[in-house]
């Protein structure tokens, strides 16, 4: 059950405490407040936890600072969406605001190879006034005898160049929980130029102890991507790790599926799941065609596959689009064949734009015909 206090009630309240004692006076139920970042406002929600099922929920609606009370559905408790339960879980992060309704871009390096690659990179992206990028550190490899990351090395030239081109935020991956304080150490000693999301490869999809790493913490929000070879709803549960936690901060990437019946792309493309998880769940959603398609040919139209998935995930709603980029893909460590070149990366955006403008167009449309719609 989840109980929502009306605004401005904040967790350390006294009208939360009142809400917690008197939940956790009945036999095995544990309560837990959280603050959301919904998509319109800051809210309080109290979850009750355990032995919830037969818990009267008139006591809870009758305190004059609750303003609902949600019955949860036994799935998906942190980050689903409820009956009854509109707002949509958003956050915002070095100034830049992620939910359901917002769109971002994240063009960058698969893997950091060199200083001067890195600064073609984000001049590049000053340019068309982009302030969010990729750039691994850490990448998990198939074969050990490739190219693992520059690891903490490369961390200062990253964030003092992050700094120096107005980047606000890089999505790099963590294999492994003590990355996360190899980054904190690093931004703090660069003076916090930059800020970092985590993300979470889709080979650690379900590394549980990971997940309650980057859950455990606050300070960076963490991009999940979906596991390759598992199904949709056990994906949704990992996030559901990261989320109980302690962090609700989750962007949920779709990034294609193993499979052999997607070739000749690498990987199956899975964008049609875009509303699925928007309807399932309260996160904003992003695709990644880079990692999907894995390389660069183009249909008939002269549109590269990386741009036409791109679209298919845009055009049903995604949030974000993590995309890989490379000044001079012949040198890239990692990824270079779906790396796109910076002489590309105006258009991209431009096209990626158009449609996620058709996409704003589709949803007026509906409300047109069907103005009760949600
Ligand atoms: C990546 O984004 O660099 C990456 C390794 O992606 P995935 O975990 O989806 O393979
Ligand atoms: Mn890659």
């Amino acid at each position: 059950m989840i109980i929502v206090m009306k605004a401005d009630i904040l967790p350390e309240s006294p009208e939360v405490a009142q809400v917690i004692r008197l939940a956790e006076r009945y036999p095995n139920v544990k309560a837990d407040a959280r603050k959301i970042q919904g998509a319109t406002r800051v809210l309080t929600e109290v979850y009750l936890l355990g032995s919830t099922a037969t818990l009267p929920q008139e006591p809870f609606e009758e305190f004059p600072a609750v303003e609902k009370v949600i019955r949860i559905r036994e799935r998906y408790r942190s980050i689903g969406r409820h009956e009854g339960q509109v707002e949509a879980i958003g956050f915002t992060y070095r100034g830049i605001r992620f939910s359901q309704e917002d769109f971002h871009i994240f063009p960058g390096l698969c893997a950091v190879d060199s200083p001067e690659n890195t600064d073609s990179m984000f001049r590049a992206l000053q340019t068309l006034g982009i302030r969010t990028t990729r750039a691994g550190a850490y990448k998990p490899r198939t074969s050990p005898y490739d190219f693992q990351g520059h690891g903490k090395t490369c961390l200062p030239y990253v964030f003092e160049l992050a700094g120096k081109y107005g980047i606000q935020i890089i999505a790099m991956e963590v294999t492994h929980e003590g990355q996360i304080g190899e980054i904190r150490d690093a931004l703090a000693t660069a003076g916090h130029p930059t800020g970092v999301m985590l993300q979470i490869g889709t080979r650690n999809a379900q590394n549980f102890e990971l997940l309650k790493a980057v859950g455990q913490q606050q300070e960076f929000p963490v991009l999940f991507k979906r596991g390759m070879g598992i199904t949709l709803d056990e994906s949704l549960n990992a996030c559901e790790y990261v989320a109980t936690a302690g962090n609700s901060n989750i962007i949920f990437c779709l990034r294609g599926m193993k499979t052999q019946l997607g070739e000749p792309h690498r990987n199956l493309v899975d964008f049609g799941h875009v509303p699925v998880v928007r309807r399932l769940t309260r996160l904003p959603v992003c695709v990644d065609p880079s990692h999907a398609v894995g390389k660069k040919a183009a249909a008939p139209d002269g549109i590269l596959d990386i741009q036409h998935v791109t679209a298919q995930g845009v055009i049903a709603g995604a949030n974000m689009v993590l995309v890989d980029f490379h000044p001079r893909p012949e040198q890239a460590l990692c990824d270079g064949p779906q790396a796109l070149l910076l002489e590309e990366l105006a258009y991209f955006i431009q096209d990626t734009e158009l449609v996620r403008r058709a996409y704003v167009e589709r949803c007026k449309l509906r409300a047109e015909f069907s103005p009760t719609a949600s």
